[in-house]
Order: structure tokens, then sequence, then C-alpha cells
């Protein structure tokens, strides 16, 4: 098994204004986190600069939520790749279930945005996949995971995929209180490991850091972490505290 490091990031979603995000960031900065273990916050875009330079020299990442395909154009109300380097972002959420089916994200956008991001940018995606809960009622989860990563990594070579992160996130468990068990949460994992081991290769398959995320808390994280094949978490709700956070980080690590 390849030497994948533990990565947790938060996902603020559309909450904390940018004095919230100041007083996060102070907080957060005098806790002691474990070492080994990688960070990141992924802010609404106005909030992207307080963090960049809060966390800066820290080790601790800081990503976006979202980004449109082109580099420039007529996009009203969109952010661009250029727009995310030139703050100095490390990650960019793409694809979450939340943009899927609120703001008509798909497979075909989520690809573009994927390879705009790895070809002009040194920005890592954390790409999201999940099943809604009707589609694991009928048993078909792995099917429609199976279909997203297909669509969504078309045309990524075994190079690019290899910097890949992704959040295997059960849309039923998403801000529900409802997680994945741990070994639901490994199970799926495992099975996307091996989706890309056969659409790749195993080397590819073994690099990549999977995450699952759905109500993951200081509690039930380290179980769920603790899986071979989940390699951290991304954390909504339970991101917005420091504290709350931080102890999510320890539990993690353990
Ligand atoms: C998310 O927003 O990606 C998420 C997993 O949210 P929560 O942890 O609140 O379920």
């Amino acid at each position: 098994m390849a030497d994948r490091v533990k990565f947790i990031a938060g996902n603020w979603k559309m909450f904390k204004d940018i004095e919230g995000a100041k007083e996060f960031a102070d907080a957060f900065l005098k806790l002691n986190r474990p070492a080994g273990i990688k960070v990141a916050v992924c802010a609404p875009f106005l909030q992207l600069t307080t963090l960049v330079d809060a966390f800066a020299g820290t080790g601790i990442g800081v990503g976006a939520q979202n980004v449109h395909f082109e580099d420039s154009g007529a996009f009203t109300g969109e952010i661009a790749v250029p727009m995310l380097k030139e703050v100095g972002v490390d990650y960019c959420i793409i694809g979450h279930s939340e943009r899927r089916e609120y703001f008509g994200e798909t497979d075909e956008t989520v690809n573009k945005k994927l390879k705009k991001l790895f070809n002009t940018s040194d920005i890592i995606p954390i790409l999201c996949v999940g099943e809604k809960l009707d589609e694991r009622e009928a048993g078909v989860q792995q099917d429609i995971v199976s279909a997203q990563l297909e669509k969504d990594l078309a045309g990524l070579d075994a190079d690019t995929v290899k910097e890949l992160v992704i959040a295997y996130e059960p849309i039923w468990a998403i801000g529900t209180g409802k997680t994945a068990t741990p070994d639901q949460a490994q199970e799926m994992c495992a099975f996307i490991r091996g989706k890309l081991a056969s659409m790749y290769d195993q080397a590819t398959a073994d690099a990549v850091i999977i995450q699952y995320g759905g109500s993951v808390k200081p509690g039930n994280a380290k179980d769920i972490i603790g899986k071979p094949d989940i390699d951290g978490a991304l954390v909504g709700g339970a991101s917005l505290d420091p504290e709350g956070f931080t102890s999510l980080i320890a539990a993690a690590a353990e």
C-alpha cells in the first residue's frame, strides 16, 4: 500500500463572513494539532484571502468550493482558475452534491473543471462523488459512483489522477447527522480505489487520497478514518468551530 498522508478538509459552505473567518483562524492557530496530518479549510470566495494570509507559513491549506472551467469571459457571477491562483489557494472542491443538486453541476462540467485546474494550475481538486438515498436503497450505489468516476475523470491520465483527492460523500449522510457506518464507508472507498486501479493501474489507485464525507464529527472520526482505504474526511458542520475541528483532527490522527 502506498504511503498516503491523512488529509482532513473543512467545508464551510456558505457559513462565516470575513470577521468569522478571522476569529476562526485566530482561535485555530492557538490550538495544538497533531503533526503528520494534512489540514485545509475550504471557504466562500470572499473569505479566501483572509485565510491565505492567516495560514501563511503554517502548513494549513486553503481551498475554494467551486470554480468555472473557462479562464475568463462573460460568465456573470463566476470565478476563474487564474483568480484562485492569484489569491493563492491550494485546493478546490469540485462536484459537491449541493452544487450538483442546486446549481446544475453535471459530470460534464465537473470533468471540464478538473481539466482546467490540472492543466493550468497546481491547485489540487477535491472531487466529490456519492449516491442518493434511493440509489443506496436500490443497491445501485456502486454503479452510480462508478459512472461518476468514468465521466468525471474522462481524458485525465494516470500521472494527473495521482494528484487528485476524492471525497466519497453519500448524499443521504451530508448535513443529516446520519453517518455511513465505518464499514459502509470503507466498502465504497475500497470500491473507488479498485475502480481507479481498473481505469488506470494499481500504483495510481494507491496514490489517490480518498476521503469520506457525511456528518463526520470528533466522536466518529477515529473509527471511520481508521479504515484502510479511508485517508481522511471532508467535514462540513463540524469544521465551523475551531475547538471541535481540532478535536476531530486529533481523533483522526490516533
Ligand atoms: C460536506 O459539506 O461536504 C459535508 C460532508 O457536510 P457535513 O459534514 O455537515 O455532513
